[in-house]
């Protein structure tokens, strides 16, 4: 059943980020979109190295639980709206790595310099506004930082990625972490410089279009 099926894909993909260090302890959450009105999230405060598929709880856009005796996480009015929001959306993973939490914390964008970053996230990326965690004004500031993007920062907090598949938005979250940790290494030796919204459109063109074995 494709419920179950999800519910382990977002256990194990749990426990591959908490491996790679991501997220310390319970923080970062994950969902993953089952049909137009329903999603599958990780619940509140469970430390992802013990998670299994019957902690991951199903939820319908309307906020009624179908499946799951777990709290859902706190962000999950951000996941919700975003998947309103976004139809094309089928994967969302929100994560606390160090570098996207210093661009984070110092509320400043990731800027367009490392070509894999440009090519996967479609440009920068923006910061959202900061709204408390949990809340709706949250929700709406990423989704308005994510326009035309597969990634957002989170003010004072972490960074967002949304894809079409689980395994894309891990992928985007790793390459945006490296591609936060060059910036910084970068200002060490009077900063990156920037590619121009041309080469930008070129290069999410051809990753979209014409990388890999299209
Ligand atoms: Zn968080």
């Amino acid at each position: 059943m494709l419920f179950e099926e999800i519910r382990n894909n977002i256990a194990s993909l749990g426990k591959e980020i908490a491996a790679s260090g991501f997220n310390l302890g319970t923080w970062g959450n994950i969902s993953a979109r089952i049909d137009d009105d329903h999603f599958a999230i990780t619940p509140s405060g469970i430390a992802y190295e013990t998670i299994t598929a019957e902690d991951i709880i199903v939820i319908d856009l309307a906020g009624n639980i179908i499946k799951g005796n777990k709290k859902p996480s706190i962000e999950l009015p951000l996941h919700s709206a975003i998947y309103k929001a976004k139809k094309n959306i089928k994967a969302i993973i929100h994560t606390h790595s160090v570098c996207c939490t210093a661009f984070a914390i110092a509320r400043k964008p990731i800027p367009a310099v490392c070509e894999d970053m440009i090519q996967i996230v479609g440009g920068q990326v923006e910061v959202a506004e900061y709204f408390l965690p949990g809340s709706n004004e949250l929700a709406l500031s990423a989704i308005t930082a994510l326009k035309g993007k597969t990634a957002c920062i989170l003010a004072n907090h972490g960074l967002l990625t949304a894809a079409d598949t689980l395994d894309e938005a891990y992928k985007i979250s790793q390459i945006v972490e490296k591609s936060a940790q060059a910036v910084i290494y970068a200002n060490s030796m009077g900063g990156a410089i920037e590619l121009s919204q041309s080469d930008v459109d070129f290069m999410r063109d051809f990753y979209l279009n014409q990388y890999g074995q299209k």
